[in-house]
């Protein structure tokens, strides 16, 4: 017997839970390209991918992954021999500054290991030992999707200007759109890049960067950048042609319009409200598992620094390989595998795992994922603390709590 027949759920941090009306919105033939509806409606996307980023400035939208929208925000800002500092705190941080070094810049790393945050001190004294203003960018990662780390971008914005430093703040927040607080130009960030199937919930696909006025002059003072990768005529939405440098990305765009339009509908601080009431929720149980004898700890101990989008976990001996194994086979939910924790292959490499719980994702779905989890500690016999579903529930039941005036109300109500 096995317990995993139904709709399977993948709880890992990308790709996330795709709605039906995406997918929806996709299933459907191919446009005319050039003319009518598509036109339009990639044009009515842009101040609704700003209103999510929080800012007045620019986007491009690119065929491509994270990996490509890393790619298209360095190729236009960092010429060969550029500097740039890469506060690293996770796979992902060092991710793009590999991407950098391939572009031919001069990487100067602060890596603040796998469990902590950035300083922005040490960032800032970074800045103020680049007497030269050598260093064109600072690369930032919002949420380390590896490590489950979040990071302070404004403190970023801070020291910059404490350092009075001139070098342009881009945030990787392939993982953090649309799920932790991100506000592009209330922090004074120049360039951000997200992707299409985190907390945007339409499959991979579509890449994003979003820049400032100051990172346009950045980019137009470059001595040259590879055509695919200009963003100047792809943030102008009425040459459309041109936009996407060929064919566009049709049925994705379909996708994001409803994608976008369920986010706006929801609000998007309700929907950041949304993750972080979720995200305590899942810290709840895993901080019970870990006591009484419980092995299972959290990658980031102080909630603080935690990204609302993703949570890294370790359970030694193997014990996050044999829980993944059971929640999927057993209960149908796949976990997240550990990624840059441990050398890919190597023994520990089965001690970590990642619980991905960003976009279209809703209490019952996060309740009964923990709940699989639960029972899965127990049918594999992994020590673990009792209590973790009581703790998640009463985070969910307090964050909703109904005020005891209309409640008394509604039971005479009811009464009647
Ligand atoms: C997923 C992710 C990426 C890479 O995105 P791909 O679409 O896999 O190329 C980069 N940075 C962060 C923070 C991510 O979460």
């Amino acid at each position: 017997m096995t317990l995993s027949q139904g709709r399977p759920y993948l709880a890992i941090p990308g790709p996330s839970v795709m709605p039906d009306a995406v997918l929806a919105a996709m299933h459907r033939p191919a446009p005319n390209i050039y003319e009518g509806e598509i036109v339009e409606l990639a044009a009515g996307l842009i101040p609704d991918l700003r209103a999510v980023a929080r800012t007045k400035g620019h986007v491009a939208i690119y065929i491509g992954n994270g990996h490509a929208a890393w790619e298209a925000a360095l190729a236009n800002t960092v010429a060969p021999g550029d500097s740039v500092l890469v506060p690293a705190t996770g796979r992902f941080g060092h991710g793009w500054a590999d991407m950098a070094q391939g572009l031919g810049a001069d990487v100067h790393m602060l890596d603040f290991g796998k469990s902590t945050p950035l300083d922005p001190a040490a960032v800032e004294a970074a800045l103020r030992a680049d007497g030269g203003h050598k260093i064109k960018a600072v690369l930032v990662t919002h949420v380390d999707t590896a490590s489950s780390v979040l990071n302070d971008v404004a403190a970023v914005r801070a020291a910059l200007d404490s350092a009075g430093h001139p070098a342009l703040l881009m945030a990787d927040c392939v993982a953090s759109m649309a799920v932790d607080r991100f506000e592009m130009d209330g922090w004074g960030v120049d360039v951000a890049v997200a992707a299409s199937q985190k907390g945007l919930m339409v499959p991979p696909g579509l890449g994003f960067v979003f820049f400032s006025d100051k990172a346009a002059q950045v980019r137009a003072a470059m001595p040259r950048v590879s055509r695919y990768w200009d963003w100047a005529p792809r943030a102008q939405p009425e040459q459309f042609y041109q936009y996407w440098g060929g064919t566009a990305p049709t049925h994705h765009l379909y996708g994001l319009r409803v994608a976008l339009d369920m986010l706006h509908g929801e609000g998007i601080e309700a929907v950041w409200a949304r993750h972080e009431t979720l995200a305590r929720t899942v810290w709840a149980a895993c901080e019970a598992w870990g006591q009484g004898g419980g092995t299972l700890r959290l990658n980031v101990a102080n909630p603080a620094h935690r990204a609302r989008a993703v949570t890294a976990l370790c359970l030694p001996q193997g014990g996050a390989g044999q829980l993944r194994k059971w929640c999927e086979t057993q209960a149908g939910v796949t976990l997240g595998i550990g990624l840059g924790m441990a050398e890919p292959g190597s023994p520990a490499a089965d001690d970590f795992f990642r619980i991905g719980h960003m976009g279209h994702v809703n209490a019952h779905m996060v309740l009964g994922m923990l709940g699989a989890v639960d029972a899965g500690l127990k049918a594999l016999g992994l020590p673990h603390g009792s209590g973790a579903m009581a703790a998640a529930t009463e985070v969910v039941a307090q964050a909703t709590a109904v005020p005891p005036a209309s409640s008394a109300a509604a039971a005479a109500a009811a009464a009647r």
